[in-house]
């Protein structure tokens, strides 16, 4: 059973400012325009471009396919896991609301046609486009830097637009809000929105590992985990980031959203301290199934050409295998079950390279994970803009 689509707005973490960490995400199948975002990178632009190469005809097979940066490199088709371009294949026979099977995402452009539909009744792009804004109720926040929140800014003052007004609140562990309300919305960055409790802009703190219930989706749960992220130029202390599980409580079926990632995770650098991405998975392990998890969305911003001291706060291929690797020991899976997961590669950055950067790292992933036995199963794909994952 499928539960979730998730709209890739923004797939990508610089630096160019275009289409950063943004991921819509929705019910399977609902005509309703309600959606939540995790991460705010992108916002209202992204959407109408996504708008614009909507339709269902347009699979990744095809050439149309409009991705910002992929028409500069090559094929898409090497994009997704190679089974998945049979799948596609199959899928456009079989009606989207056959239920998919978990291992085998299904991808496709743009929003649904269920979502579209809905839509007719506007005649504009813009139109279109504001609608679907309008209906995201709450941005889940990784961390506070500007490629993770700058959509939410720029389109704040489109909540109150006379003929669509929208309320939205923005969600966050402390350091996350905190940030938001002192040095963004504080009428000098940006107009303090926030101000009156009667505003349409809330910004409302979560506590680590704490069930938050999703508003728009009653039967929807989301849980933050704190995840060390770098360190500060001006003094070498800590920055954070979160990690979102997404949880629907009648299916069990899990997604899980990763801002930006630390390679170390060992809080003042102590090999004895705590680790906190160790004691993440340690929690998923603990509480959800492995069949559960539907797909994991998570950074890999450079290639293995990037020495540790370049990565700045963020992983690469061979420090997202080894964490891989831990999720499966934690698993205690025998080397005879496969292990199966989707998982979606977001945040690369796009240096000036002849090969397109996310290809060599997916090429690096699928390299390693096929001399490591116990990852073979893994399906590695991109997080593509304006692309659709059916999970
Ligand atoms: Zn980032
Ligand atoms: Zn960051």
């Amino acid at each position: 059973m499928v539960s979730f689509e998730v709209i890739i707005l923004g797939g990508l973490g610089g630096p160019s400012e275009s289409s950063t960490q943004c991921f819509m995400v929705r019910p399977f199948d609902s005509s309703e325009l309600n959606s939540l975002c995790v991460d705010g990178g992108a916002g209202v632009g992204h959407i109408m471009d996504t708008l614009v190469c909507s339709n269902e005809d347009l699979t990744v097979d095809g050439d149309e396919v409009n991705d910002d940066f992929h028409k500069y490199f090559r094929s898409l088709n090497q994009y997704h896991h190679d089974e998945d371009k049979y799948y596609k294949r199959r899928s456009k026979r079989i009606k989207l609301s056959k239920p998919v099977q978990n291992n085998n995402p299904n991808v496709k452009v743009g929003f649904s046609n269920k979502m579209i539909e809905t839509l007719n009744d506007r005649s504009t792009v813009l139109e279109k486009a504001y609608s679907i804004y309008q209906g995201i109720e709450s941005y889940y926040i990784t961390h506070p830097h500007l490629d993770h929140i700058n959509g939410i800014i720029l389109n704040s003052p489109l909540m109150f637009e006379r003929d669509l007004p929208s309320n939205k609140t923005l969600y966050g562990l402390n350091f996350t809000t905190e940030a938001l309300q002192t040095h963004v919305f504080n009428d000098i960055i940006w107009p303090n929105l926030t101000n009156q409790e009667s505003s349409n802009l809330h910004i409302e703190t979560l506590k680590q590992s704490q069930i938050h219930n999703v508003n728009a989706f009653p039967n929807w749960e989301m849980l933050p985990f704190k995840i060390c992220h770098g360190t500060k130029v001006i003094d070498g202390s800590r920055v954070f980031s979160t990690v979102y599980l997404l949880r629907d409580r009648i299916n069990k079926n899990a997604l899980i959203f990763f801002g930006d990632t630390d390679y170390n995770q060992h809080i003042d650098g102590k090999e004895t301290g705590l680790d906190l991405l160790d004691a993440f998975w340690d929690y998923l392990a603990d509480h959800i199934p492995f069949d559960e998890i539907s797909g994991i969305f998570i950074e890999c911003s450079s290639t293995c050409n990037y020495r540790d001291e370049q990565l700045y706060g963020h992983l690469s291929p061979q420090h997202l295998i080894d964490n891989l690797k831990d999720l499966h020991r934690k698993y205690n899976r025998d080397l005879n079950s496969r292990f199966d997961l989707n998982v979606i590669i977001t945040h690369v950055k796009m240096v000036p390279t002849s090969k397109d950067p996310r290809l060599t790292i997916l090429n690096e992933l699928r390299t390693i994970a096929k001399t490591t036995p116990e990852l073979d199963g893994i399906k590695f794909h991109l997080a593509l803009n304006k692309h659709r994952f059916i999970l």
